[in-house]
């Protein structure tokens, strides 16, 4: 109505000016110009076309295509159960589950979960991403949730379902706190709109929505929203176990021609700290590596050479000259030398093949994930940190930068272990420890592992030199050609 009223105005304002013989040039661009602002930031930028899928296609996502993660899949289970069963649920009083929220680090398989609980609950899936929700312009986020909604809700009506799950990744970039970015009224314009679509969500709704959200900073977010009645449900979704890694192998393989040799399980526990998005890019940069080499099926070295590329970057082509290259197979050795005396079997691959920011690497198998670490074993991994540079320290005379990121890791280490009294000062509380107390505890135990490396290394100096020597020569050596040079230079050396 007020539209129409203010075009009937303009119209009469126009042939007005005109007939009264004014020069309407001017007033025309302005008039042009403010109808292209007005449909390009209030029409155009706030219709959004979120992803929709009503469940309909070929591709359907179940719970059985997620891997490695049966706990977040019975929590989910059991929630969803209360939109699969809500007439039951209904009966009984309770109250409709509107939000859950799925916590954990990229790429574990929030998004494939999400995508799940619809084919699970038989819903429409409609999904955005916390981002789409920032503009710059005032009130657009708000009419983008608002229009969010409203999608979710005509797709499951043109479908005939009665659910639908709208997905929302990375919650935290609309949901963290009100007033943290205070010249921004904007973003608390838009999470003030969620909350108030979620309080809209009605047990009796001819739809029944369900708010799924995704977040790797659950800690960012606003407590209005963690609150009963809106996400009232957290799921972690944590880094896949050592059987977990071993069943995403699984199904990201069930479509390749595999090899008698891959042993899928071995390339599991090499793979210790992977996510579920780590290992879907393992699997095809394998079958990639099989494609080049013109192989009709993917052998296991395959699966070995992706691991490192998924960790490491791809191969560089600038090679260090050639002395560099001789103190990185000393340094390597090092390491691999005290990998093998504190933990025998426990060396994967040993490399000089720059890849990404690597110069070399040592690939170290960890038998079970753990949950906690003895004195012990700490005291063993500082060791294996340490003794890169010992080993150049020994053979070539003197230390080099190539240090520098096993030294950072050391120091944390040796952190966690002053934290866990396992230092000389026992049990401490760490806010009351005056900075050089800290620090010479930190040194300390630094300085012990450094001296149990020198003298496990300094009589064995020609079987570094040895093992370097095939290292320079072969760019990698495997855990197993390793431990056969080894024990041939034990045997050569005794
Ligand atoms: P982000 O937090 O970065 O959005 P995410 O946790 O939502 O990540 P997804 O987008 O679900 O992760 O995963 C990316 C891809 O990784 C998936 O399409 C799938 O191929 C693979 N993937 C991740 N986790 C799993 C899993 N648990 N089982 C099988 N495949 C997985």
């Amino acid at each position: 109505m007020h539209k129409e009223l203010g075009l009937g105005f303009g119209t009469a304002l126009v042939i007005f000016l005109l007939v009264s013989g004014y020069n309407i040039g001017p007033l025309v661009l302005l008039g042009a110009a403010a109808a292209a602002f007005y449909y390009f930031v209030r029409v155009k930028g706030v219709v959004k076309n979120f992803i929709v899928n009503d469940g309909n296609e070929e591709h359907r996502i179940s719970f059985a295509d997620v891997g490695g993660q049966a706990t977040a899949i019975k929590e989910l289970r059991e929630a969803l159960d209360f939109i699969k069963h809500h007439h039951y649920a209904k009966r009984l009083g309770i109250r409709p589950l509107k939000g859950l929220l799925l916590t954990g680090p990229p790429g574990t398989g929030k998004t494939l979960l999400a995508r799940a609980a619809a084919s699970y609950t038989d819903a429409v899936f409609v999904a955005a991403s916390g981002s789409e929700f920032v503009e710059m312009y005032a009130g657009v986020g708000a009419q983008r949730v608002r229009q969010l909604f409203r999608t979710a809700r005509e797709k499951a009506r043109q479908t005939g379902k009665s659910n639908a799950i709208i997905f929302i990744d990375e919650i935290d970039v609309l949901g963290s706190r009100r007033g943290r970015v205070t010249s921004h009224l904007e973003y608390d314009q838009t999470l003030n709109q969620l909350l108030v679509e979620m309080d809209g969500i009605k047990a009796d709704d001819a739809v029944h929505l369900l708010v799924v959200a995704a977040t790797n900073r659950a800690d960012l977010l606003d407590p209005a929203l963690l609150r009963p009645g809106r996400f009232d449900r957290q799921v972690r979704v944590e880094l896949p176990d050592r059987e977990g890694r071993l069943e995403i192998l699984r199904l990201h393989t069930r479509n390749k021609p595999l090899a008698a040799d891959v042993d899928l399980a071995a390339v599991a526990r090499e793979t210790f700290g992977f996510s579920g998005a780590h290992l879907e890019s393992l699997a095809n940069e394998a079958a990639i590596l099989a494609m080049r080499e013109g192989t009709q099926e993917i052998h296991h070295r395959h699966f070995v050479e992706a691991a490192e590329k998924v960790l490491l970057g791809d191969r560089l082509d600038r090679r260090p000259a050639r002395e560099e290259l001789w103190r990185i197979a000393v340094h390597e050795t090092g390491h691999a030398l005290l990998s093998e005396l504190t933990q025998p079997g426990s060396v994967t691959a040993l490399t000089i093949t720059p890849r990404g920011s690597t110069l070399g690497y040592l690939r170290q198998k960890s038998e079970d994930d753990n949950y906690l670490y003895t004195e012990e074993q700490l005291s063993d991994r500082l060791s294996v940190l340490l003794a890169g540079a010992v080993a150049e320290e020994i053979v070539l005379g003197s230390r080099s930068t190539g240090a520098t990121n096993d030294f950072e890791q050391a120091v944390g280490v040796a952190e966690t272990m002053v934290r866990a009294g396992m230092s000389e000062l026992g049990v401490v509380a760490l806010d009351d420890l005056p900075d050089d107390v800290w620090h010479q505890a930190l040194s300390r135990l630094l300085k012990r592992e450094e001296e149990r490396v020198k003298a496990y290394l300094q009589p064995r100096k020609d079987l570094v030199i040895q093992i370097a020597q095939q290292l320079l020569l072969e760019e990698r050596l495997s855990g197993e050609v390793f431990r056969s040079v080894l024990e041939a230079g034990c045997r050569t050396l005794a």
